[in-house]
């Protein structure tokens, strides 16, 4: 495949002769060489970049089971809405007065997020998952504070995301690990052994990273709660759980969302997120600032909240990202559970048809998703995680996410979500057990894999330490 600048052929339209349209502009403004724009016509340009699309991935290529991502069909009508004019062109410094459409939006959006996490307030401002945290956190820190409390621990399971030490970390806390049980939960002898009067916190995921629900929870949020501590609910996953249970029943006190996993905004590559953070009332003036007010007649910016912890990103969040969350929870209504529903139900699914070929180390019903073991593979043949994972994408799927959590060997993690039918399903199986046979009979094929895509095996190692990103026309 060759460049755009290596397919100019001089079949696009130059609109302007520099030399003789721009004679208004004093000479010594214009460039004596021409600038070396590629020159090709609209078609042409269109097919390159067509070509190049194709080359990617994408959920609407094929099926991408990305463990913890939700990597989620997102409806395109949310994205014809967010692109309306009047949310599109709304400059963020427009009064409140001449913004109460997107305010009211914000509001509204506030609402029904307090409404399924259970929590009493909202801000819509951290503009991704760990940025929720982060803010958390810092909420989380500014109550002690405020108490006159010196408490510098933050307790975290063995299986959490790696963002949640990241978080507390960058927040100036300590970080104690908590191991898991032999069911893939928090063990609660060795929570009790680590709590004391210093810690200000549990962060916990439920369901965890394993997908599995952490059946003591409310055993859990007591103790805590008993130690005078705060519970911190990583919802960033919430299709697991929504319209089902909430954070607010089990027990928690400060909870994140990811609006681009669960509401159905596109993500990845770095795209705007969302990580709106709701607390319970204890909590409620210590948010950023500003969080979205009505007071009867008009919505309003309000920046008069006693303990805030002042702004976290510039304006009021990724309102593109907000439009797309509230359209997707209007259109779903009360059917929210349905999403849940069809996610846990097609996990488990696949969990069972699977697990007489792969390794399943904790066998347990599932959430939302689940967590095999290629070790089996490796032990076999050699074929590891990785070469599995690199084989699937002869199968047109997604990798799913591997070697995560870290208390798994080999770990493959699977998150079908709900939008998948059952025959795209049984497809992704169909593959995984073809592979895992592939490895007992010629493990060559898998260990050379992949064989169809654009670019083959690249050196993991030699692209993390020394990335080389120019083109490089070699396949
Ligand atoms: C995705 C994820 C996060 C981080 O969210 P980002 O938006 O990527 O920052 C945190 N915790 C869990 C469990 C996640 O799956």
């Amino acid at each position: 495949m060759k460049t755009i600048f290596e397919k100019s052929n001089n079949s696009g339209m130059c609109l302007i002769d520099e030399k003789e349209n721009l004679n208004f502009l004093d000479a010594r403004f214009l460039r004596e060489n021409a600038c070396g724009l590629p020159q090709i016509g609209e078609l042409e340009v269109l097919r390159h970049y067509k070509e190049l699309s194709d080359r990617n991935f994408c959920i609407e290529k094929g099926f991408y089971p990305l463990g913890s991502c939700t990597m989620k069909y997102n409806p395109k009508v949310n994205e014809l809405l967010a692109s309306l004019e009047g949310f599109a062109n709304l400059h963020p410094l427009s009064s409140d007065e001449d913004s109460q459409g997107a305010l009211k939006l914000m509001f509204l959006l506030q609402e029904a997020l307090k409404k399924i996490t259970g929590m009493e307030a909202v801000s819509l401002q951290p503009a991704a998952g760990a940025h929720g945290e982060l803010t958390g956190m810092m909420v989380i820190k500014k109550y002690f504070e405020v108490k006159g409390e010196t408490r510098k621990k933050v307790i975290i399971p063995d299986s959490a995301h790696g963002t949640n030490p990241a978080s507390a970390h960058m927040c100036g806390f300590e970080i104690v690990p908590v191991k898991s049980d032999e069911k893939g939960q928090v063990d609660i002898e060795a929570l009790k052994e680590v709590l004391g009067t210093d810690v200000a916190a549990i962060m916990m995921t439920n369901p965890n990273t394993l997908g599995i629900f952490e059946e003591n929870v409310l055993e859990i949020s007591k103790l805590m709660h008993d130690n005078g501590s705060i519970l911190y609910y990583d919802g960033a996953n919430f299709n697991a759980i929504m319209g089902y249970t909430n954070p607010k029943l089990m027990g928690f006190d400060v909870v994140h969302l990811n609006l681009h996993k669960t509401f159905a905004t596109p993500h990845g590559g770095g795209g705007p997120g969302a990580g709106p953070v709701c607390v319970v009332e204890a909590l409620k003036d210590y948010l950023p600032v500003p969080v979205i007010d009505f007071d009867g007649e008009k919505y309003f910016r309000n920046y008069n909240l006693e303990h805030s912890i002042g702004q976290v990103r510039s304006f009021y969040g990724n309102f593109g990202v907000l439009v797309r969350a509230y359209a997707y929870i209007l259109m779903m209504g009360n059917n929210l559970r349905n999403a849940t529903e069809d996610a846990v139900l097609n996990a488990n699914y696949i969990k069972e048809k699977l697990k007489k070929y792969y390794d399943l180390p904790y066998d347990e019903p599932c959430m939302h998703e689940f967590v095999l073991s290629g070790e089996r593979q490796k032990h076999n043949s050699g074929v590891s995680t990785l070469n599995i994972a690199k084989r699937l994408m002869d199968f047109d799927v997604h990798p799913p996410t591997v070697y995560f959590p870290l208390i798994v060997h080999e770990a493959i993690m699977v998150e079908p979500t709900e939008s998948e039918t059952k025959a795209k399903l049984d497809e992704f199986i169909d593959a995984m057990i073809k592979i895992s046979k592939e490895a007992e009979v010629e493990p060559e094929k898998v260990l050379s894999a992949p064989h169809k895509t654009p670019v083959l095996r690249v050196d993991e190692t030699l692209a993390a330490r020394k990335p080389d990103l120019k083109f490089i026309d070699n396949y």
